[in-house]
């Protein structure tokens, strides 16, 4: 049965990791293929969906940071979008191969691969009922998916930005390390800036914040929990005005 359909347009942000087995490297066809098959279940009930998904299953640019680096960090930046698109392409086929639409749009010219981004175009793929799978984060490097996320949210005019994690959403400390840390309902842009709280990068939360734009951090491991966040049902952790 479809759920409700409470949002009209959608980003859900997914990263690199989430498409490799747990703590794993590369691409499972066992975990894209859970995730595709949660988003084809909540695009039925109508509701426009883009991916922004990340890189960090293939490699980070912060990570070539040091100065023994031989390889500048602008150019591993390059590299970690050139990772996101790897991971795009992967997962356009996993969703067509269970009957949906896509598109992969690039921030970053690559005709071979993927139409280049372009926000009227993208609109009207969504309007279309296409997923559109936003490659190559905003095209610019010392920046995350994260803020291509709350960039493309705005540009697209999507309802919420959907970030999917490992954990059921923000806590007032790393749950992973910290038993007792406490698990929020909801949070103000204020409180995640002034606790300092891992929710998105910097850059992502104050673009958010300047527009109102939502967010909701929720645990993508859960099963059916992708179908209950895109229809709105209570998940997560919302962080909003
Ligand atoms: N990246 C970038 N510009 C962008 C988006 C991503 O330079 O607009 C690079 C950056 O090095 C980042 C890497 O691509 O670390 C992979 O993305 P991200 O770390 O967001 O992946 P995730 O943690 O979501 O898997």
């Amino acid at each position: 049965e479809s759920p409700a359909l409470q949002y009209h347009r959608v980003i859900l942000k997914l990263s690199g990791e989430s498409l490799a087995d747990a703590g794993g490297r590369g691409i499972s066809s066992e975990e894209s293929g859970q995730i595709a098959k949660q988003i084809a279940q909540a695009h039925k009930s109508g509701c426009q969906i883009a991916i922004v998904i990340g890189g960090g299953n293939i490699l980070r640019g912060a990570q070539f940071s040091g100065s023994n680096s031989l390889v500048q960090e602008a150019t591993a930046h390059s590299m970690g979008m050139l990772a996101t698109v790897i991971n795009s392409l992967a997962m356009q086929d996993t969703l067509e191969r269970i009957g949906l639409q896509t598109r992969v749009m690039s921030a970053v010219p690559i005709e071979k691969f993927a139409e280049t981004f372009i926000r009227r175009r993208a609109i009207r793929h969504l309007e279309k009922g296409r997923i559109v799978i936003l490659a190559a984060g905003i095209g610019n490097p010392f920046v995350t998916t994260d803020t291509a996320a709350a960039q493309r949210a705005l540009e697209l005019d999507a309802d919420v930005i959907l970030k999917a994690t490992r954990v059921d959403g923000v806590y007032s400390e790393d749950p992973e390390k910290n038993p007792h840390a406490v698990l929020y309902d909801s949070l103000s842009y204020e409180d995640v800036i002034r606790k300092n709280l891992k929710v998105m990068d910097a850059t992502a939360i104050a673009l958010c914040h300047e527009h109102s734009k939502p967010i909701l951090v929720f645990n993508f491991k859960k099963d059916g929990n992708i179908v209950k966040a895109i229809s709105g049902d209570t998940v997560g952790t919302w962080i909003g005005k």
